[in-house]
């Protein structure tokens, strides 16, 4: 859809554009894999450039827009519509993916109304339940600590929890370094962090052109992110390339 005349796009030079190193392994030697403008929303017609990092892999987008540059890109009902009963199955599939729940402590990263926290809470009364989101105004159950917050400015205690999950929130960071780097911190000894990103070596990715530019600003790979765990003192347990929490649209 393009943008109406009451949301003009923005024009190529009224974006907030910086460059980037990579940042995981710091070079600044990419190979462009290939350009899109923002097709799904049509903020702008600008083509932002997909890249892979020589060094080491990691595919971004470079240049992109700043952090505050970003907000244009989220405007609207981005956030919404997160938490409606469709995603019910959703959630029961995240669940899968965690080790039995009993009563650790259970960060969600981006938890919007914590509607899967609510889930996870319903198999599992005796969990503790914390999120944290930037977008949400709050959650609708007492028994969810929430914070609207992104997870760096919560300065949770050293060694809090037993699990976190973040669930397509990664490939939306301006700084994953930042990130793996905070949830190492607040991760028990002998914790997991159970998350879900897109796969940059997908055909949806890859041939497809399916990621969502410039929102996605990073995609990983399994060697990627057996990297980022070595760089931030995680062991990789396991990957799963599954797309029934998400589809192939994304
Ligand atoms: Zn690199």
């Amino acid at each position: 859809m393009k943008s109406t005349p009451d949301h003009p796009a923005l024009a190529a030079g009224e974006l907030e554009l910086e460059h980037v190193r990579c940042d995981l392994c710091g070079a600044d030697e990419t190979r462009e894999r290939y350009k899109k403008p923002d097709t799904g929303r049509w903020t702008s017609d600008f083509e932002f450039p997909v890249v892979e990092c020589l060094r080491c892999g990691l595919v971004y987008v470079n240049p992109r827009p700043t952090e505050r540059g970003m907000a244009p890109f989220y405007a609207g009902d981005y956030h919404e519509g997160r938490d409606s009963a469709q995603h019910e199955k959703r959630y029961a599939r995240q669940l899968e993916f965690l080790p039995p729940l009993l009563t650790q402590q259970l960060l969600d990263i981006g938890c919007a109304r914590g509607d899967f926290l609510r889930h996870a809470l319903g198999r599992a009364p005796g969990l503790q339940a914390f999120g944290v989101d930037a977008y949400s105004p709050g959650v609708g159950d007492p028994r969810i600590d929430f914070q609207q917050s992104s997870l760096l400015e919560c300065r949770f205690p050293v060694a809090s929890f037993d699990l976190v999950t973040a669930w397509a929130v990664f490939e939306h960071l301006h700084q994953p370094s930042a990130y793996f780097a905070e949830v190492r911190r607040i991760l028990k000894p002998g914790g997991s962090f159970v998350f879900l990103v897109t796969n940059a070596q997908s055909l949806w990715s890859r041939r497809a052109f399916g990621e969502d530019i410039p929102r996605h600003t990073f995609h990983y790979s399994e060697p990627v992110l057996r990297h980022y765990a070595r760089k931030h003192g995680f062991l990789l347990q396991r990957v799963c390339f599954d797309d029934r929490i998400f589809d192939g649209r994304g």
